[in-house]
């Protein structure tokens, strides 16, 4: 006996003894998909072995067809899957049924919380795939023949699902892959003609391949085809129900759940091809792993040719799944191919086109779907606003936000609710940058314009000032950050007000001056206030430095960042400047000056320079003040 043929017992990886026994038991009220997952996996080996005979035809040979064959026997309480396509070598079966691929599942597994319902979401949107054999089984057998490989090669895989797998080399007459499952008493219900035959037609039927049971009636081994057996996408519109739509996604996505919109396309032209466009229910765990797979399904003339084909959509749409079925790709292409390939850009376009308007249409006739979109996918669709300049408009009306005029924290008002809702007079579209949603609407910076009944835009995500860099106008609007240079509120001021303003401006310019010479070094300069009005002061940028949360993300980044130095403004009308007015220079004032700039560093959400500095003004003028 060689070494190869030997019985050799290996345990499982650490994370599939966790998700075993955590699917056992969330999972276990949707039992019945085991058939499903098994079906779908001997549908992707089917349609891996078609592609791969393109390029070695003695694999497939002519007029043999590729088909998926259910069967069970109640009395052995077995439930049988076979499938002729790639199949399995020894060492494929030892590292694809024994581990999981998807990165990160180890942090995946640790959200968990024990708490049955909310697992079985939460592993249902991981893809529990082969190991859901083991919900309704104590004893899988894997047998398996890989393509090219001889009868001698094939493989027996075993496993009771409790740690631990066994594997030997075994002859096989044929290629592919057959399963058998060895039922718990409790899940003997399946081994049933009628309940295989009602799941095959519900979950399976937009198998592209032919699954197909033994006759009903007859004692031969006559076998008759159960589901649709043509490739979904293929199939005109009006054929198909929404629940075929679901069941397909599932396909396709390896996602539990079901998908919140679709897109079905063919298109013709220069290029001919079928879309299939899903938008998925919830994030999948590793959308924030830019490592992760992403991608369509790309078919040329329904062969299926690759997985996670990414250059058919833009990164910011990378939680789009489906497929792409082209009629003139040549059946040989390959990714190098395909980034070469300047149709695939134009092709690349036309989908973001399609999956832009389907999220459009759902914003306005499903908006509580939207809504979920949003929480789920809105922060990667903004990077869109700075990826797609062509489509940039479009993004922003999906945009949502949570704004002054709501006041909550929910990101649920379009910029179109912010234009309609604009007062007469108002020129821009008015918004504030801050870490927190409590921090950017307490900010100082929106208190003139609260008071004079204007909205402002409410941004807390990490990529929302960068993303507000990009967007520059909507409707001829253009965007100001309340935190940066002129506020410029143009007619929302009155002639009377501007009068008055000026009036305080001169009083206040030798305070200004006074203050400028007090600060020297931590301001770049003093000027009275137009966005102030319970507060005393504020710290202003110029419309080209960063703002706090650019510089954050870039300090992060490690990058050195030129220290920029703020505008201090202040309120003339607040009895804390009043006060300093009054005041001659020496400690008292310079203490006061240096307390009014500390202040308004806090109240943007920024860190003292020197906090050390700040305790003893503030202790000084305590005990003055005492
Ligand atoms: P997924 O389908 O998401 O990759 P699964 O857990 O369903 O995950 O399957 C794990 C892997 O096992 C597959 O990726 C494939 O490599 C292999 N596999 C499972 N079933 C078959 C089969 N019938 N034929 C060939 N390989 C299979
Ligand atoms: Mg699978």
């Amino acid at each position: 006996m060689t070494t190869a043929t030997q019985r050799e017992t290996r345990g499982f990886q650490a994370e599939v003894k966790q998700l075993l026994r955590l699917m056992i038991h969330s999972l276990y009220s949707n039992r019945e998909i085991f058939l499903r997952e098994l079906i779908s996996n001997a549908s992707d080996a089917c349609d891996k072995l078609r592609f791969r005979a393109l390029a070695e035809p003695a694999w497939l040979p002519a007029g043999e067809q590729l088909a998926i064959d259910v069967d069970f026997d109640p009395t052995a309480r077995t439930v049988t899957i076979a499938d002729n396509g790639i199949g399995l070598s020894r060492e494929e079966a030892v590292e694809h049924l024994g581990t999981i691929a998807k990165s990160g599942t180890a942090e995946f597994l640790s959200q968990l919380t024990g708490d049955q319902q909310k697992d079985a979401q939460l592993i249902g949107q991981f893809g529990v795939g082969f190991y859901s054999s083991f919900i309704v089984a104590d004893r899988v057998e894997v047998y398996s023949r890989k393509a090219g490989l001889d009868a001698a090669h094939g493989v027996r895989w075993e496993s009771d699902g409790s740690g631990q797998f066994t594997v030997e080399s075994v002859e096989l007459p044929s290629r592919g892959t057959r399963i058998v499952l060895h039922l718990k008493e409790d899940a003997k219900e399946f081994a049933d003609a009628w309940r295989l035959r009602g799941l095959v037609r519900r979950y399976s039927d937009h198998i592209a391949f032919p699954v197909r049971m033994p006759t009903e009636g007859k004692a031969t081994a006559e076998r008759e085809t159960v589901n649709n057996a043509q490739a979904l996408w293929t199939r005109a519109k009006s054929t198909l129900s929404d629940e075929d739509y679901v069941e397909f996604y599932k396909h396709v996505s390896h996602d539990f759940g079901a998908p919140l919109a679709w897109s079905h396309n063919r298109v013709e032209g220069k290029r001919e091809y079928t879309t299939l466009l899903y938008v998925p229910g919830r994030a999948p765990f590793d959308l924030w792993n830019r490592e992760a797979p992403r991608g369509l399904k790309l078919y040329v003339k329904r062969v299926f040719i690759l997985d996670d084909a990414e250059q058919f959509l833009p990164l910011y749409l990378r939680f789009v799944k489906g497929v792409v079925d082209s009629s003139d790709l040549p059946l040989n292409v390959s990714r190098e191919l395909l980034q070469e390939d300047p149709e695939i850009e134009a092709m690349r376009s036309g989908i973001a086109r399609r999956v832009l308007d389907l999220l459009t249409k759902l914003a306005k006739d499903e908006p509580e779907k939207y809504a979920s979109f949003w929480k789920e996918f809105g922060q990667v669709l903004k990077e869109g606003v700075a990826e797609d300049a062509t489509n940039r408009e479009r993004i922003a009306r999906l945009l949502r936000f949570a704004t002054t005029h709501a006041d909550r924290e929910a990101q649920d008002q379009s910029l179109e609710h912010y234009v309609a809702r604009m007062r007469p007079g108002q020129k821009h579209v008015y918004y504030v940058v801050a870490d927190t949603w409590n921090s950017a609407r307490q900010s100082p910076h929106l208190e003139r314009l609260r008071q004079k009944g204007v909205e402002a835009l409410l941004l807390h995500d990490r990529v929302d000032e960068w993303m507000m860099s990009y967007l520059g106008e909507f409707e001829g609007r253009s965007f100001r950050d309340v935190s940066r240079g002129d506020l410029d509120l143009g007619d929302l001021v009155s002639p009377e007000e501007k009068a008055a303003e000026t009036q305080n401006d001169e009083a206040a310019a030798a305070l200004c001056g006074r203050l400028r010479e007090a600060l020297s070094g931590r301001v770049e300069s003093v000027r009275v206030t137009q966005r102030l009005a319970e507060s005393p002061a504020c710290l202003v940028r110029s419309e080209n430095d960063y703002g706090l949360q650019m510089r954050k993300l870039l300090e992060a980044a490690g990058q050195a960042l030129p220290s920029a130095r703020p505008t201090l403004e202040i309120n003339p009308a607040h009895p804390l400047v009043k006060k300093l007015e009054q005041l001659p220079d020496g400690e008292q004032f310079r203490d006061l000056a240096g307390l009014l700039h500390d202040e308004a560093t806090l109240a943007e959400g920024g860190q003292l320079a020197d906090p050390a500095g700040f305790v003893r003004r503030l202790n000084r003028l305590l005990l003055a003040g005492a």
